[in-house]
């Protein structure tokens, strides 16, 4: 898209990266939409600094007569598919929902799009897509191989956008960002986590002995590749974006321990989550040439979200509680 869209629908926005595209996209003038389900993941507290300034729906995208009503309302130039069940534990338990929202709910929106003539259509997919990298990196031509079902719900929804590209004529991009981390992450995800165990001086369950390697963006520097994509993405391409910083899990803890100042000892090491993928790295040269590069390594990014979280301990302490419950019933289940 040559001219900045004006007017956009930010699927997710209630969500962890969603939120930060939210404020990014409220502070570069754009008239921003948000429809969010609020599941579990979803709080609209991640919008509070920008809520008078948005049209905020709690709408669930499977929902074909809300999204429909959405769209016909809004008229947006763009839409900015963030929504999605996000854990990858949490799939392995129960596809069902990964399913609904990620593959019928991109569709679904595709369905729409389609009908209201959107001028670009951001699918934000993974790197999870192209399954475990065991030596040297994924570029966007890596065939998908994905191995849970979180990432084949990823990898089914892609495809969907890219056979559309093709049979519909969508103009839809794709990015698949790495593991992002910062503020208002759900303490789920092993980041957050880490560090509320660490303020509660509780130990944080790392699996495989903490071997695995993932790469890590700092979440601003995320939202800001998708914001060139959204402004200079050609149609039909897929974008990749990563930081190059990699990190086995191990040395993370271990950094974010030693930041926080606290015993080198707070973890245990728990049984591996079913085929867990060793390590992903993606190569984003392509991105790099639309002009982006990412403002943070890694230590700085994650002072930043120690900081932040040390700011907002009541927040990540109430999360703990929903966690509790959901694994309580989890394991009521499996008696
Ligand atoms: P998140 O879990 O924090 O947020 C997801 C948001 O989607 C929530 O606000 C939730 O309420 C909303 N949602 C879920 N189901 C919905 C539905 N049916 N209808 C409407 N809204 C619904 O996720 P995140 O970490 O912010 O990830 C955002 C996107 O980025 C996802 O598509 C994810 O696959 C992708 N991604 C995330 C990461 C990461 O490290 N977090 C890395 C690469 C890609």
């Amino acid at each position: 898209m040559s001219k900045m869209p004006p007017n956009i629908l930010v699927t997710g926005g209630a969500g962890f990266i969603g939120s930060a595209f939210v404020r990014l996209a409220v502070s570069s003038g754009f008239k921003v939409t948000v429809a969010d389900k609020l599941t579990y993941a979803g709080d609209s507290a991640r919008l509070e600094s920008v809520s008078n300034r948005i049209v905020f729906h709690n709408a669930d995208i499977t929902d074909r007569s809300k999204t429909d009503a959405i769209l016909r309302k809004t008229k947006p130039d763009a839409i900015i598919h963030f929504a999605a069940e996000t854990h990858v534990d949490r799939s392995i338990l129960d596809s069902s929902p990964f399913i609904k929202t990620n593959v019928q709910g991109t569709a679904t929106l595709i369905d729409f799009a389609l009908k209201y003539k959107v001028k670009k259509f951001l699918h934000v997919s993974t790197d999870e897509v192209y399954g475990e990298i065991k030596k040297g990196y994924s570029t966007e031509s890596t065939p998908l191989n994905p191995c849970n079902p979180y990432a084949v719900s990823k990898a089914a929804a892609d495809m969907l956008v890219q056979a559309s590209v093709r049979t519909f004529g969508l103009p839809a991009v794709i990015v698949r960002p790495c593991n992002n981390y910062g503020p208002w992450q759900y303490p789920e995800k092993f980041i957050p986590l880490t560090i509320l165990k660490a303020m509660n001086n509780q130990k944080t369950p790392v699996f495989a002995r903490g071997l695995n390697v993932r790469e890590w963006i700092y979440v601003e520097d995320c939202v800001e590749a998708i914001m060139t994509v959204l402004n200079k993405g050609k149609t039909g391409e897929i974008y990749n974006i990563g930081s190059g910083e990699e990190r086995k899990n191990i040395q993370i803890i271990k950094t974010i321990l030693s930041v926080m100042g606290k015993s080198s000892d707070l973890y245990t090491f728990v049984k591996d989550r079913p085929g867990h993928d060793l390590r992903y790295s993606c190569n984003s040269d392509k991105i790099r040439k639309l002009g982006w590069n990412e403002r943070h390594i890694f230590e700085t990014g994650l002072e930043k979200t120690i900081l932040w979280a040390d700011e907002h301990m009541e927040w990540m302490n109430g999360k703990t509680k929903e966690l509790r419950a959901y694994w309580r019933k989890v394991y009521q289940r499996k008696r």
